[in-house]
């Protein structure tokens, strides 16, 4: 896997507003948000996609939803936000280190585009 920005800041050798960080994950705001909450959570294992996750990962996956449910309730919207996994290019990837978007503050419509 090539290096992203995401595993740059994950050495901080790149800036970001990070909101959360423990062994497994780092948590920050994502630099062009869509919605007055919109927090990022990565795992530090550097897995490109979700597609490339493994039964190995099983930990990490179900953390990374836990530390989703923490950055969204010290946010304070809880009991409101929505997750969001792109996974792959032609779903709107465009850093290929796996996150999950947590995004809240507003009414949030469905269907996603
Ligand atoms: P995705 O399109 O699902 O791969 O999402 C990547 C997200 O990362 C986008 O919402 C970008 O705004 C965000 N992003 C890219 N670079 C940075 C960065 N250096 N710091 C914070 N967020 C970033």
């Amino acid at each position: 896997m090539t290096d992203t920005i995401f595993s740059k800041i994950i050495r901080k050798e790149a800036p970001a507003n990070i909101v959360y960080e423990d062994d497994l994950c780092m948590a920050f705001k994502d630099m062009f948000p869509c919605a007055p909450v919109h927090i990022l959570v990565i795992p530090k294992k550097p897995i490109p996609r979700l597609c490339d996750a493994s039964a190995e990962d099983k930990t990490v996956l179900g953390h990374l939803m836990l530390v989703a449910n923490q950055v969204a309730a010290d946010a304070g919207v809880g009991d409101k936000f929505r997750l969001v996994v792109n996974n792959g290019a032609d779903a709107g990837q465009s850093v290929f280190h796996l996150h999950l978007h947590v995004i809240g503050g507003r009414r949030l419509q469905w269907p996603p585009g």
